[in-house]
């Protein structure tokens, strides 16, 4: 673990465009010809590395960011896909049928959790959603029927820490597959490291970084990538998820300045949490010692790019927090948006957004209360200007005690 930086897998790799171009070129074609018939059937089959068949099952440009994603979590290979949520179904899907069991930590995307929870069910697929946080009760919640471990590193909203050496010890007693989805931490934490079979993210987040597209990828073995990308039984290949040559292209181009955008990130949202939670504002975000997990987590990162840009403050009731964000956003100090890993800062209010798909029962349950803002903080140059406008709002609006 040491000695494996992210970053710098992703640096070490080298490729040329076809005329000596610095950026790779694009493959703009759908089909690709073969000057025998015999090298299209062994393509098909499967058995000509190197060979591209059609842009459904690979493309060169998908396959340059599937190689440099996978050399960022350090795992064999990777599979991209047309968007977050185009990774993690056929992934599942790959690897449950009718009558298997996954146990799911109960915080995680709306959309994951309304896929495990709403829809998998129609195929015969069921989940525990159990608080991750609590090694005890993801064991308990394991049946015989049980073939994956499913959570977020950080999690979607609640920014709860999910111990992933603890969950892979746990995984591995029972012959499940840990499959974690890191969008809320890419280069800080590397799950596959720490004992992750498969690891997700949405690509349309940090890792772009500029908001102009979605995105996904799949690491993982190449066992379990050619299984999803099989032209007979594979979930990608099926299911037809697939990223475009030029949107692969451009995300490409994006990561390349991650490792920068996720340090200002990181020393942005630190700064702003410390401070705001001395002025007596509930803040959460895993850097601070108040965060119930801020020693695993530490335990749990490449130090240098910190913990990340994800922060939460609860303002007390839903109309507070509205109020607050509405006037954030007239002071130009970030946008009343979903999503996250922008350049400026993002805020919403998760139980009325990106959560929504969770019932309120459920959402009060686990602690996700109606006054939550979450934070995507920005690249801002003068991180202490942008502390000085937001409280001002905060004052402003009285939400001081
Ligand atoms: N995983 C997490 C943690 C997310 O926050 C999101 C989207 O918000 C997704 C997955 C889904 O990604 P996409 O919107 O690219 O399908």
């Amino acid at each position: 673990m040491k000695n494996f930086n992210p970053a710098d897998n992703i640096q070490d790799l080298q490729y040329f465009g076809e005329f000596g171009g610095v950026n790779p070129s694009i493959s703009d074609s759908s089909t690709y010809t073969f000057l025998s018939a015999k090298t299209m059937f062994d393509t098909f089959e499967g058995n000509m590395e190197g060979c591209y068949l059609y842009s459904r099952h690979s493309s060169p440009s998908n396959l340059y960011l599937d190689k440099a994603l996978a050399a960022m979590e350090g795992t064999e290979t990777a599979n991209v896909s047309a968007s977050g949520m185009g990774a993690i179904t056929p992934t599942l899907l790959q690897l449950c049928g009718s009558g298997d069991h996954i146990v799911s930590s109960r915080t995680i995307y709306g959309g994951t959790y309304a896929f495990l929870k709403n829809f998998t069910p129609r195929l015969g697929i069921k989940t525990t959603f159990v608080d991750i946080t609590k090694l005890e009760l993801v064991e308990a919640a394991i049946t015989a029927e049980t073939k994956v471990l499913y959570c977020e590193t950080v999690s979607n909203p609640l920014l709860e820490v999910a111990d992933i050496e603890g969950l892979s010890k746990i995984a591995k007693r029972h012959n499940l597959k840990l499959v974690v989805d890191n969008t809320f931490s890419p280069l800080s934490v590397s799950p596959a490291k720490l004992g992750a079979d498969i690891v997700i993210h949405s690509l349309t987040k940090y890792i772009n970084g500029s908001s102009d597209t979605v995105g996904g990828v799949t690491c993982a073995s190449q066992e379990f990538i050619d299984s999803l990308k099989n032209v007979n039984s594979g979930a990608s290949m099926l299911l037809g998820p697939t990223m475009d040559s030029l949107r692969s292209a451009s995300v490409m181009k994006n990561l390349r300045t991650l490792h920068i955008r996720m340090k200002q990130h990181s020393h942005n949202a630190m700064y702003l949490a410390e401070r705001f939670e001395k002025d007596g504002i509930k803040t959460v975000y895993p850097g601070l010692k108040s965060h119930p997990s801020h020693e695993i987590y530490k335990s749990m990162i490449n130090p240098e790019y910190g913990f990340g840009g994800m922060m939460t403050l609860d303002v007390g009731t839903l109309l507070k927090a509205n109020a607050l964000m509405e006037l954030m956003q007239a002071k130009n100090l970030g946008y009343l948006a979903v999503s996250l890993g922008f350049y400026k800062t993002l805020f919403s209010a998760p139980g009325t957004s990106t959560s929504s798909e969770i019932p309120m029962e459920e959402q009060i349950e686990m602690g996700l209360t109606d006054g939550l803002i979450r934070f995507s903080i920005g690249l801002d140059n003068d991180i202490e200007r942008t502390y000085q406008s937001m409280k001002a709002c905060i004052i402003e609006l009285n939400l001081l005690k």
